[in-house]
């Protein structure tokens, strides 16, 4: 059968005889993809409707009717946070969609200048937010992909750091690659949680990351986005001190910023 898919091992038995253990996994496989096709269809039929509530919800004037200007206000909220919800399930199904990505010049310095922006609009002035731009080195890679992982954990650094705190995104040679590194002087993260925090929708505190717009979605894109370019992602992190996210990208990933390479390829 040519749709058959085996996963196979081989077993020592004893001196001479080694076992062969075939299994037909192509049912789990059809699932899988069943399940994929079933999540993007679900995210993007949900797309439209969202669409008009929202539309419809800005059009309505708290002034109009003081005493429902805060229920106005929430159910903005919560039909901000489903939108986020429904685009963060799409831009996994892509991801999940694809084994190779495109292959373009990813210019480092303004992607730089884009996630401080991003920062300090998400900070409001309430955190310092700084650019360690070390490495003079630009990228191969999606920048759209890259981006959305970058700012994915930009996000994540505002959202788990009290006001006062500061936040670094470092971009530095590291290991014989490249690495860029966000760190923040946030809650951290207990160790016990590492292992399992790039699973979608694990949360380590389900209340605090709702409470503060957050879709459970966000770690397992950044991991995502990070296979696709054979990148790894270390995270070190110190409950009441903060953590740093870096995500190492290998020495082949990486050549010499001049900024006329824009569109070049590799
Ligand atoms: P969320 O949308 O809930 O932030 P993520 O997948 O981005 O989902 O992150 C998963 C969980 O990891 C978060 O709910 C939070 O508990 C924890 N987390 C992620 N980034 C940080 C960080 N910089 N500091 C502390 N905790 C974090």
């Amino acid at each position: 059968d040519p749709a058959m898919r085996l996963s196979m091992r081989l077993i020592p038995y004893s001196e001479e005889l080694w076992l062969l253990v075939a299994r037909d996994v192509s049912k789990i496989m059809h699932l899988e993809q069943v399940r994929r096709d079933f999540v993007a269809n679900v995210s993007h039929e949900l797309r439209t409707p969202l669409t008009v509530v929202h539309g419809y919800l800005d059009m309505l004037d708290p002034t109009e009717q003081p005493e429902w200007a805060p229920i106005l206000e929430e159910m903005r909220r919560q039909s901000q946070r489903m939108t986020q919800l429904v685009e963060d399930l799409l831009t996994l199904s892509r991801l999940e969609a694809q084994d190779t990505i495109s292959d373009e010049s990813v210019g480092m310095g303004s992607m730089l200048a884009t996630l401080k922006r991003e920062a300090e609009a998400l900070s409001q002035g309430r955190h310092t937010v700084t650019i360690d731009d070390r490495a003079a080195l630009d990228l191969w890679g999606s920048t759209r992909e890259l981006h959305s992982a970058f700012s994915n954990l930009v996000a994540n650094a505002v959202r788990y750091t009290p006001a006062g705190g500061s936040i670094v995104i470092r971009f530095a040679r590291a290991d014989g690659g490249v690495a860029l590194s966000v760190t923040d002087s946030g809650y951290g993260i207990p160790a016990a949680h590492l292992p399992r925090i790039t699973e979608r929708f694990y949360r380590v505190s389900t209340s605090r990351s709702r409470e503060l717009g957050g879709t459970g979605l966000g770690l397992a894109i950044v991991k995502h986005v990070l296979q696709l370019h054979q990148a790894r992602l270390e995270i070190e992190s110190e409950v009441g001190r903060g953590s740093t996210f870096t995500c190492h990208f290998s020495a082949d990933r990486a050549h010499p910023r001049d900024g006329d390479n824009i569109g070049a390829g590799r």
